[in-house]
């Protein structure tokens, strides 16, 4: 059996439950507790999921 993890904590099913999500035309996995992050705050996260771009984010600096 395959064991998946987290795109960006690391943590596998076996530890957190796991959301699956689909990224141009791949298929990876989240934590609850990462996936805020990749809503807010996608450029903490964009650096462990290539494709995301963290500068398509529109929030202003500072
Ligand atoms: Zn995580």
């Amino acid at each position: 059996m395959q064991t998946v993890s987290c795109f960006n904590c690391k943590r596998t099913e076996q530890d957190i439950p796991l959301l699956t999500m689909h990224f141009q035309g791949n298929v990876s996995h989240v934590c609850p507790q990462c996936l805020p992050a990749l809503i807010h705050k996608p450029q903490t996260v964009a650096a462990n999921l290539p494709g995301l771009r963290a500068s398509g984010v529109d929030e202003p600096e500072g």
